[in-house]
């Protein structure tokens, strides 16, 4: 395939406007490609209205099986007026192609797209296969690919590229931080401010147990050697009606992210605990929910897969990669629970701009990525 067209194919992806929802014309638009060609085994799976997960399957039925993951939605635009274009009609500037999802991330998904379109189009004998998994959702929960694991799309593979952006490729990522999102809603009882006693102040239970949590969670106090602590934050908090009056109704959103080293549960035992002995206490009526939780996800730096990435990302940058950790969670977290266990690394072509305005990507390591992913996937499946 010309370079040209290969660029092509990444301008037509960024041109569909897949906000966190109508994925499903990413999904067409990708099966499209894949149709002029018999031996791709193409599945939509329905999430829901204007809303398809991908999955393209290459290769013999015998061998090894390598995912290709990538997710088809992208975050909002944000202001318009902080762009120098608009944001759904890509444009090249100094060998940089600018557009929201370039970086995160049509161009990884691009880059994995077309790589299978090659090895199809030059009619080579693939050792194993390799499975395209593009999942809708993935930037406000990763739903598309839980479901797809639910469904089994992932038991078959024996290792899984993830190709989010990792600085240009220059990083291969073998571990990454889970998150816990939460809320905890308080129920009291409003009364006139001179007169407290006859009203539950919602506010000050919801500090109380605030102080409850720091207390509790100051003993997770290990550190993961590449991803550090766990960080928890409180990010919204809202409550009252107004000055003079007793708030009937306050509730928080805290954000964690975790390390391996410390499972989602023992989080969701704490908050379990601590809610269990205030509400046992008369004036406390303290709710919790949580907003998609993904464990942390512990990779083996030394894994085949890593190996070989390594090997095959020598031969085209003509220098070693960085392996490291990923302080953000992606598609893994939810695939990493299909039967069979898998190596999984991350790397990708887009740059630090991922959610920003103005996001681009490198086309010459957009190029280079499709080669990358071509290479390794040819050397892992033969193994
Ligand atoms: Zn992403």
């Amino acid at each position: 395939m010309e370079d040209q067209q290969k660029i092509a194919i990444l301008k037509n992806l960024i041109r569909i406007r897949s906000v966190n929802g109508n994925e499903a014309a990413v999904a067409e638009y990708l099966a499209s490609l894949f149709r002029k060609y018999p031996a791709a085994k193409i599945e939509k799976i329905n999430y829901s209205p204007g809303r398809d997960n991908l999955v393209v399957t290459i290769g013999g039925t015998a061998g090894k099986m390598l995912g290709f993951s990538g997710h088809l939605d992208v975050v909002a635009a944000g202001r318009l007026t902080d762009w120098q274009h608009d944001p759904f009609d890509p444009w090249i500037t100094d060998g940089k192609l600018f557009g929201r999802g370039a970086a995160d991330m049509k161009g990884g998904l691009a880059a994995l797209v077309v790589a299978m379109l090659e090895l199809l189009e030059n009619q080579v004998e693939l050792p194993g296969q390799i499975r395209l998994l593009a999942s809708v959702g993935e930037e406000t929960g990763e739903y598309g690919a839980a479901q797809l694991t639910d469904k089994g799309y992932a038991d078959q593979l024996d290792g899984l590229v993830i190709a989010e952006p990792s600085v240009n490729m220059e990083d291969i990522i073998y571990t990454t931080r889970g998150v816990i999102d939460y809320r905890i809603t308080s129920i009291g009882k409003t009364a006139h401010s001179a007169r407290p006693q006859f009203g539950i102040n919602t506010i000050d239970n919801l500090l109380i147990c605030l102080s409850e949590i720091r207390k509790a969670f100051a003993k997770f106090d290990q550190t993961d050697p590449i991803l550090g602590p766990i960080t928890h934050n409180v990010t919204q908090i809202k409550g009252g009606e107004q000055v003079n009056s007793i708030p009937s109704y306050a509730e928080m959103t805290g954000n964690i992210r975790t390390i391996p080293q410390y499972p989602n549960r023992v989080f969701f035992a704490e908050f379990e605990r601590i809610l269990k002995q205030l509400n046992a206490q008369e004036k406390f009526k303290l709710a919790i929910s949580y907003m998609y939780p993904q464990e942390a996800v512990l990779g083996r730096a030394d894994s085949e897969l890593i190996k070989t990435a390594q090997t095959v990302y020598q031969t085209i940058w003509q220098h070693p990669a960085k392996i490291t950790g990923g302080l953000g969670s992606n598609d893994s977290a939810e695939f990493i629970r299909a039967k069979k266990k898998f190596d999984y690394l991350k790397i990708g072509p887009g740059s630090y701009t991922s959610h920003q305005s103005n996001e681009y990507i490198k086309l010459d390591v957009y190029l280079k990525a499709i080669k990358f992913y071509q290479r390794l996937a040819m050397e892992f499946l033969k193994q």
